[in-house]
């Protein structure tokens, strides 16, 4: 029994004497799931095909970016044309200036919008920004949100939150954590003590509209709103992170949907359609503060690039097409449905988190709100469930606390032959 694994095994092999754990991106090495990760050779529509020639339906969408599935025809065909016309050249371009325009007139709140080539570097940048427009040095941040891996950002919380940050990394010196203050996602009064605690030092609150790097978590009702009104009152910038969420759960800042009108917006992921892009975007006074207008050092040999552009462009332009949105929800909603259902039949305790087409079945937990209830599931059965899922021929994340992604590539039949996967592996691991 089991798929054939010999080549992306050999391939490890010699991947860990050459790359720290065999992968860029440590998530890839799978030992969240306790195995050795398979070698990717292509991807196409919903599928991934290994290097032992495998076929998965895939619910890693590269992290994010790939929403119309992989290898679209149109963003293939925008991205090789681009190809023979150079890919970088020091310069402006009208491509990127086409990008900033598709961009402000898809968020309300973006004036303007510098282009960088990776969401830790969007907000590297908003901090920067919103010391330089504050003149105060400390931010804030929600325990178990990402924003990229810059030192400052790396901050969860120890018991001290309130006063002072613990470093999540080696290697960032806590003079620097010491100025990132992180509070429980969801609970206001913590956030409130918080800044009254560091009254008129906090340049910024920084925060994912919907939490999807702690698995997915969603804002309860109120949390977003009196976050904004807690900023306004203690005279900080609001900072939505929309790295993942952007044009993933509607055409533009998923925040603003929620009525939210944040100073500075992050994007990434998505508007890249899969090559290396970030985005920051908000108020002119704000964007203005960056150099060559003002005194914020910020910039990037390739940010803007062509070819992250038009793969991005031609992505936005199919995320216009009518009924897009409503497909990703219909599709993971059914996904949703159904594992829900396999769940209750096989007697598993587990939650599904599930925000548009982003979601994530937390084993052992009744409900996730805060990353405190997201570290009690059991990341034992989520590791079963993987290799269950992995041998049945589905794809995911290969951890507890990532996201799995369905994209536009996705058919009804993927959807139920994953549930009916599902079904099975969740029967077994009982
Ligand atoms: C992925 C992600 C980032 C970091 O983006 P990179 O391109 O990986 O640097 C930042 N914020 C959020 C919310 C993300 O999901």
């Amino acid at each position: 029994m089991g798929i054939s694994r010999e080549r992306s095994a050999l391939l490890f092999e010699r991947a860990v004497r050459r790359i720290p754990g065999g992968v860029n991106s440590p998530v890839r090495a799978w030992r969240a799931v306790g195995l050795k990760p398979l070698f990717i050779e292509r991807a196409q529509g919903a599928y991934v095909f290994d290097a032992d020639g495998n076929r998965f339906i895939d619910y890693v969408g590269a992290f994010g970016p790939a929403i119309v599935g992989h290898a679209h025809p149109r963003v293939v065909k925008a991205v090789a044309e681009q190809a023979t016309e150079g890919f970088s050249y020091g310069a402006a371009t009208e491509l990127e200036l086409a990008l900033a325009e598709e961009i402000t007139r898809a968020v309300s709140s973006a004036e303007e919008v510098r282009l960088v080539n990776s969401g830790t570097e969007a907000a590297m940048t908003a901090i920067r920004i919103a010391r330089a427009a504050t003149s105060r040095p400390k931010i804030v941040k929600f325990e178990g949100c990402y924003h990229g891996h810059s030192d400052g950002l790396l901050v969860r919380a120890g018991s001290g939150a309130l006063t002072f940050g613990v470093p999540d990394s080696a290697g960032v010196p806590p003079e620097i954590a010491s100025l990132t203050l992180s509070v429980p996602y969801n609970k206001l009064d913590a956030l409130e003590q918080c800044l009254e605690a560091n009254r008129g030092e906090v340049a910024a609150i920084i925060v994912e509209p919907v939490a999807a790097n702690m698995g997915v978590v969603r804002p309860e009702p109120e949390f977003l709103s009196g976050l904004q009104d807690l900023a306004r009152r203690f005279g900080c910038l609001l900072i939505c992170d929309e790295v993942i969420t952007g044009f993933r759960l509607c055409y533009g800042a998923f925040s603003e949907t929620l009525g939210l009108a944040p100073d500075l917006i992050l994007l990434g992921k998505v508007i890249g359609g899969g090559m290396p892009i970030g985005a920051v975007a908000g108020r002119r006074d704000l964007m203005e503060l960056l150099a060559p207008c003002g005194p914020v050092y910020q910039a990037g040999t390739l940010a803007g690039n062509p070819l992250s552009v038009r793969a991005g462009l031609e992505t936005l332009a199919l995320l216009r097409e009518p009924g897009v949105y409503e497909r990703l929800d219909k599709l993971s909603s059914a996904l949703e449905g159904g594992i829900k259902k396999a769940l209750d039949r096989a007697r598993v305790k587990a939650c599904v988190n599930r925000a548009g087409s982003l979601l994530t079945v937390f084993f052992g937990c009744e409900r996730v709100s805060t990353s405190e209830q997201a570290r009690e599931a059991d990341t034992s059965l989520f590791a079963r469930f993987f290799a269950g899922m992995l041998e049945a021929g589905v794809f995911l994340p290969a951890s507890q606390f990532e996201a799995m992604f369905v994209s536009l590539a996705h058919s009804e039949e993927d959807i139920e032959r994953t549930v009916d996967a599902a079904a099975r592996v969740v029967a077994l691991s009982t």
